[in-house]
């Protein structure tokens, strides 16, 4: 169906002079207009790479450049790349302008929340003998509960006030605070963590760019276009920046796209009042509303509509419900009376039995897409929005689940509201020697003795096992005498080097611990349903992220573990298999917040009612250790203007079927919100006075693009089951002491690079040096470093001696791309370690730049084995980055090769047969065709699997088990081990990768007393 922009989309894809303000109501097709607007003017010659657009999050990032490539294989199919244009987040620019223009970024990494909470937790105590941790113990007593995780989320918001109001620590005359403050800015910025929050990267670039007016003025003249989507949800911080990229609208166009109606964040200091004020603050400013909502019938938008007028400063609008039509004008998209239900319930338990009838009423309904087909609706086209999820979200889920409907619910930190995951906290505490805290009924936590947590693992199994979650081989007397067993190991670590067992390090591994324990627990032998599968891939992910962070492990240090798992994991993690590729079809139960950009053909909206939507603290201040009047508190009060933006995000989330119920009785009552609907289409009484028809259900379609990479693509190939593990459970492998060394060696070997690039080479000789101020390894100390230190120089002064005529002719380091595959809806995304010049004579310059095409492995290679398993296995995704060069950019690899970066001589059977550390690889297009292909049943593959949920074993005929992370709680191993006869060693990964660190200091000392 060709859909023709509107009159108003069409207004905003053509201006072209001056800055644009485009108002986009719920539903009114921003995405595609934005798409249309960039692909225009790489149409009209505006060059790709002076284009950056500013997304929200990386998913809207990655729909907006799908539309834009979309679009230009229409508007200008000889070249659709779209080459070096910036598309992604405000923060992943940051940081990509400051590795470019400041060498000693690229050691850093961007820390998320969850990462910032498990620093926050495992560096939680000040120990002044050692001049370790932040000291937040400090500011405990200034918090209202008196909690480690009051504590914890207080000094979050302190961080974000601080660096979103830019105030001075020194004016604000709080030592305590500001030691604290300093005392993590020490741990998180500086040796060896080199983490950046989010805060810090925006104020790190600004910083950079108001003291080198030459590298601003850089930067704007390389830039011609900035769009800013989400507008209204900037902070003053983002605010200062775009005003410094475009020169406060003087220079580079600005293009802002937003509602103000829908300003969400105000409560993270998002400032709608920068969007209100666009038109004052900017010069030359055009403004164009889009006003078509093409999303709801017109029942929804003049409900919503009318909510949203009672907002005491918005631009006003007058949005209107149209329908596309084929080749034609839009005309209105027409309710029918019934479609939007009004009801009211004395008790909680009648809502949910209602939503939970009107799911199954609605099931099967026909329904119209907006491409005009029909198919019946089913359980994924539904979901429940809440003002809070946190106690409403377990009534509704449950009452559904006693239904029989499938549902998932996101943001009640509902991960350890399950059973099998309480069990794994408790069996950490145990180990730890920590305190277990449980919620009471009162909802209060209350503190479990050592018995009391063994008393309560002993249920938790037997429940588990009546429930069927557990198998017979879980047994209670087993497991826990296993703890015991680990217990009196992990004391023996504690000792000092020369009391303990010359085998044992002090040092831990979280994930082995929890890789273990599903295996104590009868993993192998019970086949657990999926669901538990799901929660234990969260938890898996949970340690990985304490991990991340956390550089060294030892059995005293287990505690802060359990103190990050209570008072961050408990709180803000989901329930495992929440994606909407894991559980296409099912109910989502969400809060409103989290719902913005989606929608549904089916919405409910419960527990309108008093305290709740609106809710009772929409003019609570925000909670900081920072003085009251040292900061514009009321940036961060909601009041009743943001909780009505809140409900109008939610009304407008809904295509056709609107529920809205309430409460009705003492203390409990109806609010405005539910009193003022009023419409022609609404029943009250629960009839339906329009005839449905149905017919079978069918779960909406996949819709979005599977997001995914080579090495995604790779797992499933090497086994399905791996695949569901790692990529859909999100099940982590244990980080070893090498852990990061491969990154560091490419860090490097960029910076080598860019260098050349830039004209300034470096020598064999400098590489010691910069190998010295650059390699970093967060896990890893004394021997292991030295010796992965050791490693890296040999490797890299090794490189730079035999290629450096071909290091000078790199064309481009660490290259992003964004593939997306003809007929498959999929985008992978990777990075090309290298493209070298490769000029053909013959070529005229109008046609695509040649290009060489490398791939760095750090790695040994032993033998004729492993360089065929090696040339095996990187040979497709050298491909794959070929198909992915040509698709993004105007360049053409003819020439692709893997280059094997390693401190070892290649060895002589190797030699003698001409291999050498670089091997070429054939990308010639018969053969990228062929690979494009295999691609594309990969992805088929893939989708069959999550349609189906059906991920069977095939590593185990693949031969793959053998060296799989998984090894330990799959039980896909032993029918291996089992069918191999001639395998007879069992060692576990954590093994492996010791056997290997010890091997590569032995080699290092050799070398060292043989020099
Ligand atoms: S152990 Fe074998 S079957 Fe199990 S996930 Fe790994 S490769 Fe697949």
């Amino acid at each position: 169906m060709t859909l023709s922009p509107t009159t108003s989309q069409q207004a905003a894809i053509d201006h072209d002079s001056g800055n644009l303000l485009i108002l986009a109501c719920a539903g009114s097709g921003k995405t595609e207009t934005l798409a249309h607007r960039i692909a225009k003017m790489v149409k009209d010659g505006v060059r790709r790479e002076s284009i950056v657009a500013f997304t929200f999050t990386n998913h809207a990032g990655a729909e907006l450049k799908h539309r834009v490539r979309q679009r230009l294989e229409t508007m200008l199919p000889s070249e659709p790349s779209l080459g070096d244009m910036y598309v992604g987040t405000i923060h992943s620019y940051c940081l990509k302008v400051l590795r470019e223009r400041k060498e000693d970024f690229r050691r850093f990494e961007v820390m998320d929340e969850t990462r910032q909470a498990a620093l926050l937790a495992s560096n939680f105590y000040r120990f002044e003998d050692s001049g370790r941790g932040i000291g937040l113990e400090k500011l405990l007593s200034r918090t209202r509960m008196k909690t480690f995780g009051d504590t914890l989320h207080t000094f979050m918001n302190t961080l974000n006030v601080l660096h979103q109001q830019r105030l001075d620590l020194r004016n604000i005359e709080d030592n305590v605070l500001a030691k604290t403050v300093e005392n993590y800015r020490e741990i998180v910025y500086g040796y060896p963590n080199y983490f950046l929050d989010f805060n810090q990267i925006i104020d790190d670039l600004i910083d950079f760019l108001e003291k080198n007016k030459d590298q601003l003025m850089k930067l704007r003249s390389d830039l011609s276009h900035l769009f800013v989507d989400e507008y209204q949800d900037v902070d003053d911080r983002q605010e200062r920046l775009i005003d410094l990229l475009t020169d406060s609208g003087c220079g580079p166009h600005l293009t802002v796209v937003g509602d103000d109606d829908q300003a969400l964040y105000g409560f993270r200091g998002a400032r709608v009042e920068n969007m209100l004020g666009f038109e004052d603050r900017y010069p030359n400013v055009t403004t164009v509303q889009l006003t078509e909502n093409f999303r709801s019938t017109h029942a929804i938008v003049e409900i919503a509509d009318e909510a949203v007028r009672k907002i005491s400063h918005r631009i006003p609008k007058e949005p209107v419900a149209r329908v596309f039509v084929p080749d034609g004008s839009p005309k209105e998209h027409l309710a029918d009376p019934g479609d939007v239900q009004l009801q009211r319930f004395t008790t909680e338990a009648d809502e949910a039995a209602w939503v939970a009838k009107r799911i199954e009423e609605l099931r099967g309904t026909v329904f119209k897409e907006k491409n005009g087909e029909e198919r019946g609706l089913d359980y994924g086209d539904m979901a429940i929005l809440l003002r809070s999820v946190r106690g409403a979200g377990t009534d509704f889920s449950k009452a559904l689940r006693d239904h029989g409907i499938p549902v998932v619910v996101s943001g009640t930190g509902g991960l350890f509201d399950n059973d099998e995951v309480r069990l794994i906290q408790a069996s950490f505490s145990l180990l730890a020697k920590s305190d277990f805290y449980l919620p009471g009924k009162d909802g209060k936590m209350q503190l479990i003795n050592t018995v009391g947590t063994r008393e309560f693992i002993r249920k938790k199994i037997a429940d588990l096992r009546h429930s069927n979650h557990f198998g017979d081989s879980a047994n209670s007397t087993h497991y826990l005498s296993w703890i015991d067993k680990m217990r009196a190991d992990l004391d023996q670590r504690r000792l000092s080097r020369d009391e303990r067992d010359v085998h044992k390090g002090s040092r831990i591994y979280p994930q082995a611990l929890f890789q273990k324990m599903l295996q104590e627990l009868g993993i192998l032998e019970d086949n657990w349903p999926n669901d538990i599968m799901f929660n234990m891939g969260a938890f898996s992910n949970l340690l990985t992220q304490f991990e991340s962070v956390h550089q060294w492990i030892t059995p005293a240090r287990l505690k802060s573990l359990c103190v990050f798992l209570s008072i961050w994991g408990a709180r803000h993690v989901d329930e495992g298999g929440i994606s909407e590729v894991a559980s296409l079809n099912s109910v989502k139960i969400m809060t409103v917040h989290a719902s913005k950009g989606l929608e549904w053909p089916v919405v409910f909206l419960p527990r309108i009612s008093s305290h709740v939507f609106p809710s009772s603290r929409r003019n609570q201040p925000l909670n900081t250790f920072l003085p009251e009047n040292s900061f514009n508190s009321d940036t961060y009060v909601g009041g009743d203007d943001a909780e009505r933006r809140l409900w109008y995000v939610g009304l407008t989330r809904c295509a056709k079927f609107l529920n809205v119920s309430t409460l009705d009785r003492s203390r409990k009552r109806p609010t405005a919100y539910f009193k003022e609907i009023a419409h022609d289409c609404v029943s009250r009484n629960g009839t339906d006075s329009t005839p449905r028809r149905k017919t079978s259900p069918q779960p909406p379609a996949y819709a979005d693009m599977l997001q995914t990479t080579y090495s995604d693509l790779a797992t499933f190939r090497r086994c399905e089951r791996e695949y569901q593990l790692r990529t859909l459970m999100n099940f982590s492998p244990g980080v070893g002491e090498q852990f990061g060394y491969g990154q560091q060696i490419h860090n490097i070997l960029a910076e080598i690079h860019q260098k050349a690039i830039d004209g300034t080479p470096i020598d064999a000789s400098e590489i010691e040096e910069l190998v010295k101020t650059r390699f970093h390894l967060r896990y890893t100390r004394g021997d292991p470093f030295k010796a992965m230190q050791e490693a890296a120089i040999c490797s890299l002064t090794r490189y730079v001696e035999e290629f450096g005529d071909k290091i000078m002719d790199s064309r481009a380091a660490e290259k992003s791309f964004e593939l997306l595959v003809p007929d498959s809806d999929a985008l992978i995304s990777g990075v090309v370690d290298l493209l070298e010049r490769r000029d053909a004579l013959d070529v005229p310059p109008s046609q695509r730049e040649i290009v060489g095409l490398v791939e760095f492995k750090a790695t040994r290679i032993k033998s004729l084995k492993d360089y065929e398993k090696i040339h095996e296995r990187v040979q497709d995704q050298i491909q794959l980055y070929a198909l992915g060069v040509r698709y993004a950019f105007s360049q053409d690899p003819q020439q692709a090769d893997i280059h094997i970066i390693s401190h070892a001589e290649f060895p002589e059977e190797l030699e003698q047969q001409g291999v050498k550390a670089r091997i070429p690889i054939d990308v010639t297009p018969p053969t990228l065709r062929k690979a494009q292909e295999k691609v594309k049943t990969t992805i088929e593959d893939i989708k069959k699997g999550i349609t189906n949920s059906n991920f069977p074993k095939t590593g185990v005929a693949e031969g793959q088990c053998k060296e799989c992370d998984f090894r330990v709680f799959c039980s896909g191993y032993r029918e291996f081990i089992s069918n191999s006869r001639n395998v007879t060693k069992t060692s576990t990964p954590e093994e492996d990768r010791k056997e290997e660190m010890d091997q590569l200091i032995e080699e290092t000392y050799a070398r060292s007393s043989s020099e």
